[in-house]
């Protein structure tokens, strides 16, 4: 009897930050992969005297990386009542997706990520600094880019599992790059994210480089990592009023955001490094030093989608797309 190999993915309880978490179960092949369970007491999910957790296959896709007719399983986590575990944030963003599901959002998310050689960004000096910033971003030649080889491979490996990535390309701090998701609805786009960042992490165990989602990960005159969100609704791709409306719907919750959008946001949003201050929302034509950008294209077809530029690189994107969903169809419906 056949068989293949599914790697079940979940995102755990760590604090304040949740992270991602696997392990591989050999299915026979012809069956759906079942729903499974953990030690949620190993993953800050469950005490010790009550520790099954479990979890359910939410988003399968090809395992680029064992081949063959092996999977990668996203997973949602239940508590043994099969009820959403409070740390599942999928179930909340499913259920908003549905109520909205007349606006048909739309989700580009542009996930930035610095790698790592131990303690240090890869190819910076042990002791000091690189240049500054200024020739980096979108740069090539060894002197520029660190990493590119990683990058390759994870980006072949989501076009092999068939996430709908469109796109990478190297940022303004040395070691750091980007990949987007998208255009892709909530809670698959957000599904894919995870999936994709998982990738980018076990890939780079091959290379011995680890992929970080540090918001700030040097302090001082270098740019944060952020995970900027794009989002169009039916109107929005049809009407421009609808894109401002839009942008004026998340002023009117911006707190409620900030609070969401990954944890010490306030280090990065600073008002410096193409951001603007947590403490204030402005959204602008072009401006990449707004809280909210349209894309000038938009400005000129007089329709599209808009740039949410606050969210962290270390942000759920079950939250911020749910809370995007809730906030801007919400004021639509009222
Ligand atoms: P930036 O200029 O901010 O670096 P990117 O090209 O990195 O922009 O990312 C833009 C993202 O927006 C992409 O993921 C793209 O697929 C997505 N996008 C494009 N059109 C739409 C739309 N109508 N609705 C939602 N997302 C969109
Ligand atoms: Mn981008
Ligand atoms: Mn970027
Ligand atoms: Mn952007």
């Amino acid at each position: 009897m056949g068989f293949y190999k599914a790697e079940y993915i979940w995102v755990d309880g760590s604090e304040p930050t949740s992270k991602l978490r696997s392990k591989g179960k050999i299915v026979p092949e012809g069956e759906e992969p079942p729903i499974w369970g953990f030690d949620g007491s190993s993953t800050n999910q469950a005490s010790g005297d009550d520790s099954d957790c479990v979890l359910r296959p939410v988003y399968s896709i090809p395992d680029p990386i064992r081949g063959g007719n092996n999977i990668l399983v996203m997973c949602e986590v239940l508590l043994t009542d099969l009820s959403p575990h409070p740390t599942n944030t999928r179930a909340a963003c499913a259920e908003a997706a549905a109520k909205y599901a007349d606006f048909d959002m739309w989700f580009g998310i542009e996930q930035e990520y610095t790698f790592f050689d131990g303690a240090t960004p890869l190819g910076w000096p042990e002791n000091g600094f690189p240049a500054p910033q200024g020739g980096y971003y979108c740069g090539v030649g060894s002197d520029e880019v660190f990493g590119r080889p990683v990058v390759e491979d994870h980006m072949d490996a989501c076009l092999d599992a068939g996430l709908d990535i469109s796109g990478i390309n190297a940022e303004v701090m040395p070691a750091q790059w980007e990949f987007q998701i998208g255009p892709t609805r909530a809670p698959e786009v957000a599904d894919q994210v995870w999936l994709a960042r998982w990738l980018l992490y076990r890939i780079g165990e091959k290379y011995d480089v680890s992929a970080r989602l540090d918001p700030k990960p040097v302090l001082g005159d270098w740019n944060g990592a952020g995970a900027h969100t794009n989002f169009s609704t039916r109107q929005m791709r049809e009407n421009y009023d609808a894109c401002i409306a839009a942008a004026e719907a998340l002023k009117s919750n911006h707190d409620e955001h900030i609070a969401n959008y990954g944890d010490r946001i306030e280090l990065r949003l600073t008002g410096l490094h193409e951001t603007c201050s947590y403490k204030e929302f402005r959204y602008g034509v072009s401006d990449r030093g707004a809280s909210v950008r349209i894309p000038w294209q938009v400005d000129v077809d007089q329709k599209g989608y808009i740039e949410d530029r606050r969210p962290n690189a270390n942000m759920d994107p079950y939250k911020v797309t749910g809370l995007i969903l809730n906030t801007v169809c919400g004021a639509a419906s009222a």
